[in-house]
């Protein structure tokens, strides 16, 4: 529940709590973020003009590809008059050993006071590999410790990321130049403090503006909250979708796949025969048997402490959320061996949290299957990642209490809970060529938790 429509004086005590805790803690001060408008193609990429930092070819190559988007680029850094830097792109490919960096990083530090709200960081740095030498897998490891840190420092909306390339892998490669998109642009509000990993070469999408036009998208859990978001995003993209949801979601269901065009499927994802309800179902009408995308959305909690745990809160938790997620695919990457999988894991599955042993379980073991799902995939053209979402305003978690609510939403670099458009921004991109590099990740969004990683 919003605290909008919370009833005024306990609206009154939220605000009080959020200021006491900001100050006690020393965290930052929540702004409006930069979003997307989910109905809308037509957005500016960047909040301002976008400085590139490095010099040399990959530098010039990330420069053009910036100015044939049509972007106010710039290579010196004097702040562009009555403007703040919409985004800097720091380059750091060519990284031989630590100290190498300093030059760019310390450029970077000249800039940060002149950045507008929402503002993005972006470095673009080689991931350490087998083989390398201490001096270059030093200077190349560095880059991760900077973002986190940075992401940490920066207040106004503003976020640190970074791209960490595999060795085969260009900086002109559709595959990077894709993942700076996203990370530039307002899709990416809620992303901060990480480096994604571009490991393999990709296709660029016909048009970046609706990259997943033709294609068959399946989304569970699609009623309400992350699946509703991820139903109208990947629809604004250009998927056909299948909502699923339980029968007792049916009328919402039907008015959420009714505003895309696309159709509801009334079905438990425990049932034994799911997948091959939803095999049967592309198998007809508009879809014609395709089915490029899957996004294992739909997700339960029943927190409890270990010690008071029933088995019916177990069991029910690790059914929905992980074992129907392995049943499925098991039985649809058969018929369509190129699938994209995109699985819904949580924060909660990476840094634990109290009272969700269960449901940490659940979302630890969604990233162990993406990890086993994503070689699977690739040799039939496909990719399985996983997004992992931190706090997000949703009906699920109004269900935590009140203070615990307000403290999650505190505990993050931007300072708030995110949306959940932050989250279906993140699955559509992984959905869609443009993330066709990424295979076996886990995409956290997150506002950069400060608990855990
Ligand atoms: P939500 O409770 O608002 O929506 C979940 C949807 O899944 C509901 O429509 C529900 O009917 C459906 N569902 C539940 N069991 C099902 C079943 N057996 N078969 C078919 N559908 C079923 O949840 P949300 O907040 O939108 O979360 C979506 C996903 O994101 C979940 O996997 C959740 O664990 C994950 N997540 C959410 C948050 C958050 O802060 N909201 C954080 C981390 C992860």
């Amino acid at each position: 529940m919003p605290t909008s429509s919370l009833p005024a004086p306990l609206r009154g005590l939220t605000k009080q709590l959020n200021r006491t805790i900001t100050q006690a803690l020393g965290l930052t001060e929540a702004v409006t973020l930069r979003r997307t408008d989910p109905a809308s193609v037509d957005q500016p990429l960047t909040a301002g003009p976008v400085l590139v930092i490095g010099s040399g070819p990959d530098a010039d190559a990330v420069a053009h590809q910036l100015h044939e988007w049509h972007l106010d680029v710039r290579r010196n850094l004097a702040a562009p008059t009555q403007q703040r830097w919409g985004a800097v792109v720091v380059v750091l490919t060519d990284l031989e050993a630590p100290g190498q960096e300093a030059e760019r990083v310390l450029a970077l530090g000249g800039t940060l006071r002149e950045l507008a709200r929402s503002a993005r960081v972006v470095t673009i740095s080689r991931a350490v590999a087998d083989g390398d030498a201490p001096a270059l897998a030093a200077a190349r490891g560095g880059v991760a410790g900077l973002v986190r840190s940075l992401g940490k420092e920066l207040r106004q909306g503003a976020t640190a990321n970074g791209i960490e390339l595999g060795a085969d892998v260009a900086v002109t490669d559709p595959a990077t130049i894709g993942t700076l998109r996203f990370l530039l642009s307002a899709r990416s509000a809620f992303v901060d403090g990480q480096l994604l990993p571009v490991t393999a070469a990709a296709q660029a999408p016909a048009d970046w503006t609706r990259p997943l036009t033709g294609t068959v998208a399946v989304v569970t859990g699609a009623a309400r909250g992350i699946g509703a978001e991820t139903v109208r995003v990947l629809a604004r993209d250009g998927a056909h979708v299948l909502g699923v949801d339980v029968p007792a979601a049916g009328e919402s269901l039907a008015a959420v796949m009714n505003e895309v065009g696309g159709v509801a499927l009334q079905l438990d994802i425990t049932a034994p025969d799911a997948g091959a309800r939803i095999l049967e179902r592309v198998a007809r009408g508009p879809f014609q048997g395709r089915l490029d995308v899957l996004v294992h959305n739909a997700g339960i909690l029943r927190d409890k402490l270990l010690a008071n745990m029933k088995p019916e809160q177990w069991e029910s938790v690790i059914a929905v959320n992980l074992a129907a997620q392995v049943a499925i695919t098991t039985a649809v990457a058969q018929a369509h061996p190129g699938l994209v999988q995109i699985s819904l894991a949580s924060t909660s599955g990476i840094a634990g949290n109290r009272g969700q042993t269960n449901y940490g379980f659940s979302k630890s073991g969604v990233i162990g299957a993406t990890q086993a799902w994503a070689p699977v995939l690739a040799a039939g053209g496909g990719r399985a990642n996983a997004v992992a979402p931190g706090f997000i305003e949703t009906e699920m978690t109004a269900s935590i209490p009140l203070a615990q609510r307000e403290i999650s939403r505190r505990v993050s670099s931007l300072g708030q809970g995110g949306k959940p458009v932050d989250v279906a921004e993140a699955v559509a991109f992984l959905a869609s060529p443009q993330a066709g590099g990424i295979n076996g990740a886990v995409l956290r969004v997150c506002g950069q938790n400060l608990v855990g990683r």
